[in-house]
């Protein structure tokens, strides 16, 4: 492939419209869908994120790219199995099948939301369905950081926040911070930029 990615990112943070809208399914993988991988995995990888989605990129499509790492005891999971060795990972038209039933809490943060981190409760597995852009279908069940993250970044593709999940009791501690984070990320006077 001789696609070269960008070497400035920016990325929306809370208050930023695009980060409130429905993402659309993608129709097709095209070659600028393909670009557009790219730079997010470079994006990602510049803001040492385990996780983007299209809207925290300026694109309000169903794309999501993943890095997360090796769980240090082991998969857990069929999922992280066989898409962990994978990653990067670009992931596109997720979707989640079915919910574990297990409920757990996490510290989740997210660079779309810079310097704020809070507990929300999440399943702990969820059987998941994307395509690959190869364009194959998996269709996998998750668990451990795979499974968080895959919630966190479909979130995404549906316009909301992970602080929109708080408890909020937990959220009242980061509340007026991510109001402020809010003001200006609305003015999109907030982007992050970094050289890879
Ligand atoms: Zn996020």
């Amino acid at each position: 492939m001789f696609f070269k990615a960008k070497t400035q990112h920016t990325l929306y943070t809370a208050g930023a419209t695009v980060l409130k809208k429905k993402a659309a399914p993608i129709k097709e993988i095209t070659p600028e869908i393909e670009t557009l991988s790219l730079n997010m995995t470079a994006a990602m990888n510049a803001f040492d994120g385990v996780g983007l989605a299209g809207p925290q990129y300026g694109i309000s499509k169903r794309i999501v790219t993943l890095n997360i790492p090796a769980p240090e005891n082991g998969f857990q999971s069929p999922g992280e199995a066989l898409l962990i060795p994978l990653m990067p990972l670009t992931i596109i038209n997720p979707e989640i099948l079915e919910f574990g039933e297990e409920l757990i809490p996490w510290n989740e943060g997210c660079l779309s939301v810079p310097d704020i981190f809070g507990e929300v409760i999440r399943p702990s597995t969820v059987k998941f369905q994307a395509q690959l852009l190869a364009g194959n279908i998996i269709e996998c069940e998750c668990g451990g950081l795979l499974a968080r993250c895959i919630q966190h970044e479909i979130d995404h593709l549906d316009g909301h926040l992970f602080v929109e999940r708080m408890a909020p009791e937990q959220f009242s501690k980061v509340e007026s911070e991510f109001r402020r984070l809010e003001r200006l990320g609305a003015k999109k006077k907030y982007k992050r930029r970094m050289k890879s």
